[in-house]
């Protein structure tokens, strides 16, 4: 099910471009438009999933399983597995959500500080 006012439906939909990274039946990654690192790569269901908070457990266990096997696939395929990659998915505005369709970050090519902001 999609959702007419959220922007990554409409990234899904193809009525907003990006530039593509993987996709297939299930996701769709592409490439973030503000890019925190030198790669920065969002992964997304087809499916319009809010947040974390709005994923169930009867639901949503194998398609977030398969947001993360794909995840690493991408970082693999885009050449920032051997050097580690972080994956983040941000839940709520106070923790940093800006867009309310469930997305993976996938960040890469440069070393990543902990604790995270
Ligand atoms: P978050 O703040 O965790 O919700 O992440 C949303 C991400 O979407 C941010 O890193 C934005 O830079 C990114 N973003 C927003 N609009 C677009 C767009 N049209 N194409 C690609 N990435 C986008
Ligand atoms: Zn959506």
């Amino acid at each position: 099910m999609s959702n007419s006012d959220c922007l990554f439906c409409k990234i899904i939909a193809g009525q907003i471009p990006a530039k593509i990274a993987y996709q297939d039946d299930k996701c769709l990654a592409f490439h973030d438009i503000n890019p925190q690192a030198p790669t920065h790569v969002l992964v997304i269901p087809r499916e319009h999933i809010a947040s974390l908070k709005e994923a169930s457990a009867s639901l949503h266990n194998e398609l977030l399983g398969h947001l993360l096997t794909s995840a690493a696939k991408i970082a693999s395929d885009l050449g920032i597995a051997e050097d580690g990659f972080r994956t983040v998915i941000n839940t709520g505005a106070k923790a940093g959500q800006s867009v309310f369709h469930i997305h993976v970050h996938v960040l890469g090519g440069r070393g990543l500080a902990w604790p995270p902001g």
